[in-house]
């Protein structure tokens, strides 16, 4: 029996689909290890967002062989897409197959082949489905990947090189796993993809999902991972408003507040038009936890312009914000901009340190809004004495019980607030 692990990088939707793959190797000839249970095989999901991305491929490639010399590594998703070559040249890498193929994994591992396998072909535009369910033994709430791909070019990003452009999951095939799912206890789903409002199969769109979706009697919650600000369907926010399944939730990436800075990016929106649908969200569903993703040290980013994002930040109703420093990447546009001057280091780093802090103050002041209230909290884990969840708003929640609370869904009465946590009581 091959003993194969499987590692991720990345982000949510990259979880999602190793552990689709993982299912494709629940058979007699394997069996799934951790990776530092000195397995035959791993198989790496790997990222290319950043720098740092292409470096931990390579640092987590050596750790690997360290574990076990004769260990055999596919590399496979976004890296792989856009770094063929360099990264089929690594020792112990046999494998290398972009995300078209990726799927395939368990097929493409059991061919006997003696020359290392490059398998990266461009990537198509149609719709697709998904051979088999992602079960999470690990976790409570559940990924559950809509579309893939993105037709919007920012300047800055990799993905529609490394993904492909944009394309949806076929209608029933997101039925079938979800029904699957949430009758194997995953309550909570989490809509995932690359650019999800552009969600839109035959004529179904993402509002049509989530609505069949409310109908599944053992799903408790549906969430909606990132999503761009331009494709944000109003009956969304009204959905939330009626407190339905859908989670009182958006993370929106803002990037920048400058017009100056969104325009070099490519990215489809003012500022003002950020505001102003962030105000209109805050105002129709009072309570709901709204995020953001910013760049920092884009290039040409004057301080004026980062002034103009921090301010925004500070003004609007955010409940946190993901700080990123600007990471060059071979594919994307800007790395054709020679006339927008890169911002040093130091500079990014003082930038960064200081909208994190303003985030950090943020979240602060979002999770007093419900000091003294009662929310219902997904129960998932038990850690050092207490059990933890998530309220639909995301706020992460601690209650101390003896009572097994594992992935119930309890009124809890919020009491304080731990850092990033909030303290609460089991309401009666
Ligand atoms: S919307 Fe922009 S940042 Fe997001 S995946 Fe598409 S190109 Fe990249």
């Amino acid at each position: 029996m091959t003993k194969v692990a499987f590692y991720t990088f990345g982000c949510r939707l990259n979880q999602a689909e190793t552990a689709i793959m993982q299912q494709g190797f629940a058979s007699q000839r394997y069996r799934v290890v951790d990776y530092r249970d000195k397995p035959d095989v791993v198989v790496v999901n790997t990222c290319t967002v950043t720098e740092n991305g292409d470096a931990d491929t390579r640092r987590l490639v050596n750790r690997l062989r360290r574990i076990n010399p004769e260990v055999k590594i596919a590399l496979v998703g976004c890296q792989a897409q856009v770094q063929k070559e360099q990264l089929l040249s690594l020792p112990n890498v046999h494998w290398v197959v972009g995300n078209a193929r990726k799927m395939e994994i368990e097929h493409i591992l059991s061919r006997e082949n003696e020359t290392p396998q490059l398998i990266t072909p461009t990537i198509g535009r149609e719709s697709f489905t998904i051979p088999f369910t992602g079960f999470d033994e690990r976790h409570k709430r559940a990924n559950l990947k809509i579309q893939d791909g993105c037709d919007f070019f920012c300047s800055f990003c990799e993905i529609p090189y490394a993904r492909g452009r944009a394309r949806s999951r076929e209608f029933e095939d997101i039925l079938k796993e979800a029904r699957e799912l949430s009758a194997a206890g995953h309550h909570e789903l989490v809509l995932t993809g690359i650019n999800i409002g552009t969600y839109g199969y035959k004529d179904v769109t993402l509002v049509d999902v989530i609505s069949a979706l409310e109908k599944l009697p053992d799903l408790w919650r549906i969430r909606i991972s990132s999503i761009e600000p331009t494709t944000i369907a109003g009956e969304i926010v009204e959905r939330m408003a009626q407190k339905s399944k859908l989670c009182r939730y958006l993370h929106i990436p803002l990037q920048s507040g400058s017009d100056a800075v969104l325009r070099a990016m490519n990215r489809n929106y003012t500022a003002a038009e950020f505001d102003e649908f962030i105000r209109t969200a805050a105002r129709s569903v009072p309570e709901i936890c709204l995020g953001t993703d910013v760049i920092v040290g884009f290039p040409g980013e004057t301080e004026a312009d980062f002034e103009e994002t921090y301010r925004l930040l500070l003004d609007l109703p955010l409940a946190y914000f993901h700080v990123f420093s600007y990471s060059a990447r071979e594919h994307a546009r800007t790395a054709r901009m020679p006339e927008r001057e890169p911002i040093p280091r130091e500079i990014i780093s003082e930038r960064s340190k200081r909208l994190r802090e303003l985030s950090l103050r943020k979240r602060q002041v979002y999770y007093r809004k419900f000091l003294g209230k009662t929310e219902r909290v997904l129960f998932e884990q038990q850690k050092d004495g207490s059990w933890n969840g998530l309220t639909d708003t995301y706020i992460r929640v601690k209650v101390a019980s003896d009572a097994d609370l594992s992935n119930r869904l309890l009124p809890v009465a919020l009491e304080g607030i731990d850092g990033q946590a909030m303290l609460g009581r089991l309401a009666d």
